[in-house]
């Protein structure tokens, strides 16, 4: 069993929602640099560099590569350090943090307990289901309003995500899930690869 599970998907891809499901079923750490950066949201006496990536966040643009790596790495350490597995949500978004992942992974001698898991869905279908998440307010947050939505997708959408994908592909290390398919199927999917 890895214990390195990469998950990859757009916004809306329902990547949260399997991330908060493997962790419940493995007891792994769940990391996603989204909740780091919304932790932060507010915080007195964040510095520049951090108050910047929080504002960065807000606007629905990528936060700068090198905070993200502050914020995961230690995440990570200290997770692993405790004996458990994680599970990264939305971590790793561009290819140079996919080769530096993969580089921080070497160096602690865990690159062979790694899996990366696409929940492929295309950006319309992206689009509607956050849309309709607004309309609902379920799940609604603070980066939720269509015109901020129309730039994450135009920024994160699977434009973004294709090279990321060549990248860990040449590293046979990608496994696709079809995220159109009912929460349940995405899950028994993801397990199975796991398997
Ligand atoms: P999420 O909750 O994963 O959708 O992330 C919310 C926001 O946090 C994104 O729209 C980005 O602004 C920022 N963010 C989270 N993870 C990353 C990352 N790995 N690289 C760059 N920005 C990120």
């Amino acid at each position: 069993m890895k214990k390195i599970i990469i998950l990859l998907g757009i916004p809306g891809s329902g990547k949260g929602t399997q991330a908060m499901r493997l962790v419940d079923h493995y007891g792994y750490e769940h990391i996603s640099t989204g909740d780091l950066l919304r932790g932060l949201q507010g915080k007195k006496d964040l510095d520049e560099e951090l108050q910047q990536a929080v504002d960065t966040m807000l606007e629905g643009k990528m936060v700068k590569d090198d905070v993200v790596y502050r914020l995961g790495f230690d995440a990570i350490r200290d997770a692993l350090d405790a004996g458990k597995g994680v599970v990264l949500d939305g971590v790793v978004r561009n290819n140079a943090q996919a080769e530096r992942y993969h580089t921080f992974f070497q160096e602690l001698g865990v690159a062979d307990d790694v899996q990366v898991i696409e929940i492929a869905l295309d950006d319309d279908e992206s689009f509607d289901r956050l849309k309709a998440r607004i309309a609902s307010g379920y799940q609604s947050r603070p980066d939720d309003t269509e015109d901020i939505l129309r730039e994450r997708i135009k920024v994160q959408g699977n434009a973004a995500l294709e090279p990321i994908k060549a990248f860990y592909t040449t590293h046979d290390l990608l496994a696709v899930v079809d995220g159109r398919q009912s929460m349940d199927a995405v899950h028994d999917a993801i397990v199975q690869i796991l398997a």
